[in-house]
């Protein structure tokens, strides 16, 4: 009977111990430059499986402390973020760059504080406006992972320009149309052009937000820009600007799709159908994006208010 008692007790123990176990992200830094490193998010929607870890996050080192680009879809994320720069970098962030409003890009602010963040002022109405409901959407789809996490208002303000932190010249564009505000970063030491979600790359682009007609000349204005490297939001890093190319190429295959169903008079489920062109098929998420899109743009082609490219009238 004592040895049962024993081995049953033994038995629980793992269990607990795996309960109790605090979750981690596995942050695996891949250095993309001399002291520039990117955390590659998963090429996923938001799970409780992935904690939200999409999006790609970049790490500078300058003479002044550490830049971080994004602070990732947690409370948690952030403080992992913090302790990986410091590891870089050996020492503490002392600036945060947040390049749009998303979920994904933001909620990991706290780690930081308000004086580090720096954002565009567009940014910082867009997390005043929609930051408390993304928080609730956030804790719906990614579950614990995101416990004690809140908005954090950046408290420095962004605008198109020149900034000299430590050694390092970063310029900054402000720019829109994936949301509203969108902040592109030029790295001149390493050549490194940081687009946020402005670029995504092999994995397809999201539009909750979008304008297309400005998204696409904001690639435009990126693609002026001669960098070396690209960092996408999502996707991988490319020394080419494949992936503007590629999502401006999506942006105009999802505007004449979805504008071509509605002016067949299909309703949404069956603009949902709709064959995709055939390239997107090495796209991840192409056919969920593209049906979110559906659901993001038909209400506004029924109300009129989607300014379409191919219409000048
Ligand atoms: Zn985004």
């Amino acid at each position: 009977m004592k040895s049962a008692g024993v081995a049953g007790g033994l038995a629980f123990l793992p269990m607990f111990a795996l309960e109790a176990a605090p979750l981690r992200y596995s942050m695996k830094p891949v250095e993309i430059a001399p002291g520039a490193w990117m955390l590659t998010g998963v090429d996923e929607a938001i799970t409780r499986e992935n904690g939200g870890a999409i999006a790609n996050i970049t790490i500078l080192d300058t003479s002044e402390g550490a830049v971080v680009i994004d602070t990732g879809p947690s409370r948690r994320y952030g403080v992992q973020l913090a302790e990986t720069a410091r590891e870089l970098t050996g020492k503490p962030v002392v600036r945060a760059f947040i390049t749009h409003f998303h979920p994904d890009h933001v909620f990991g602010s706290q780690a930081f504080g308000a004086k580090t963040l720096a954002a565009p002022a567009g940014v910082v109405e867009g997390l005043k406006r929609a930051g408390d409901d993304f928080a609730s959407a956030m804790y719906y789809l990614a579950g614990d992972w995101m416990r004690g996490t809140e908005v954090v208002l950046p408290e420095q303000f962004v605008e198109t320009g020149v900034e000299d932190i430590g050694q390092r010249r970063i310029r900054t564009l402000v720019l829109g149309g994936h949301t509203d505000c969108d902040l592109a970063i030029f790295d001149e030491a390493s050549g490194l052009l940081i687009a946020g979600d402005l670029a995504f790359l092999d994995r397809a682009p999201t539009t909750p937000h979008a304008d297309l007609p400005v998204w696409q000349a904001s690639l435009k204005t990126l693609s002026e820009t001669s960098f070396s490297g690209l960092v996408p939001g999502h996707g991988p890093m490319e020394m080419t600007p494949r992936a503007l190319r590629q999502t401006g190429d999506w942006l105009k295959s999802i505007e004449e799709l979805i504008g071509g169903a509605f002016d067949r008079g299909l309703d949404m489920n069956e603009a949902m159908q709709e064959p995709l062109p055939a390239w997107t098929q090495k796209i991840a998420l192409a056919r969920y994006e593209y049906e979110r899109s559906v659901m993001h743009f038909y209400p506004k082609l029924e109300a009129d208010l989607w300014p379409r490219v191919d219409r000048q009238d």
